[in-house]
């Protein structure tokens, strides 16, 4: 099987600019206030860390490239809170953040070039997902497992989240052995873009301008099993230029306990199961329904 030649989808010019920023241009995060600080006391919630963990690699770009605007920022979803908000940012030492309303949030959200968005909202990330937009819904866990404050732990599920769902299909409509069959015919050919594929590209970029002392890890964690069905995601991965620090292909198996082990700041996966396996972990799972991009992936 020979690799396909990749052709460039069309796209207008706000898209290539979200998708390809230009070179000095920050990564942009859009998170709601609330899963920053909670309504009732500001106390920290399940974004905290990521928050947190952000400064820290922000802090290590600025050591090594003063000057430079790349690196992340963090803007705030919040409609009434900003004088509290702005005294916990202070308080803990976060990250600066802008703070806007959501008010007409979709448009501020591509008029900021928006990486990644995190919301409690299921509809407002649906809408964000439709504007491909890299949006998810973060779910706290009971008890939060300790994360780093000086590494910034991400990890992706594969299928309908870095990849399209092309290779689900074909399991759902088709069975396992249509799905097999699949995979080892297209084991060469790269699968297509999911919609956290731009979001992974840009955090790789931040992790090469540090070499080797970056505090960013990322990982693929899927339920894709070794042979073929691995060997697709990681030829996929290899043929975007995009190398991820750890794949781990769990044929089927539980991800809390792998989740356990490499304790993300936030984990993304398009099944509810694995959020739930996720949770139970201490893990912050942020989970979006794939079903609704199948029409544009
Ligand atoms: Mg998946």
């Amino acid at each position: 099987m020979s690799r396909k030649n990749k052709q460039p989808s069309p796209c207008n010019e706000q898209d290539l600019k979200r998708k390809c920023p230009e070179t000095g241009s920050p990564v942009i995060i859009a998170i709601s206030a609330k899963l920053v600080f909670t309504e009732q006391n500001m106390s920290p919630g399940p974004a905290f860390s990521f928050v947190k963990a952000l400064k820290a690699v922000n802090a290590e770009l600025r050591e090594h490239y003063p000057e430079s605007q790349e690196l992340f920022k963090v803007i705030l979803i919040d409609d009434n809170r900003s004088d509290e908000l702005n005294k916990s940012i202070k308080k803990h030492r976060l990250i600066t953040c802008d703070i806007i309303s959501g008010e007409d949030l979709i448009n501020k959200l591509k008029e900021n070039n928006t990486h990644l968005y995190l919301s409690g909202s299921e509809e407002m990330v649906k809408e964000a997902l439709k504007n491909e937009i890299a949006a998810a819904v973060m779910k706290t866990p009971e008890k939060m497992a300790e994360v780093s404050e000086s590494e910034l732990h991400i990890a992706f599920d594969g299928d309908a989240v870095l990849f399209s769902n092309e290779s689900e299909s074909v399991y759902a409509s088709e069975g396992l052995e249509a799905f097999y069959k699949n995979e080892r015919e297209k084991v060469n050919d790269p699968m297509k873009e999911g919609p956290f594929k731009g979001f992974l590209e840009v955090l790789l970029k931040l992790q090469r301008k540090l070499h080797d002392n970056c505090p960013i890890r990322t990982y693929l964690v899927t339920s894709r099993g070794g042979g073929c069905p691995g060997f697709r995601a990681l030829n996929t991965l290899r043929d975007w230029g995009l190398e991820i620090d750890e794949a781990f292909c769990l044929g089927g198996s539980n991800k809390g306990p792998k989740l356990e082990t490499i304790r993300p700041h936030v984990f993304f996966d398009d099944q509810d199961s694995h959020i739930k396996d996720a949770l139970k972990f201490g893990i912050v799972g942020c989970h979006f329904d794939g079903s609704n991009l199948a029409g544009r992936m």
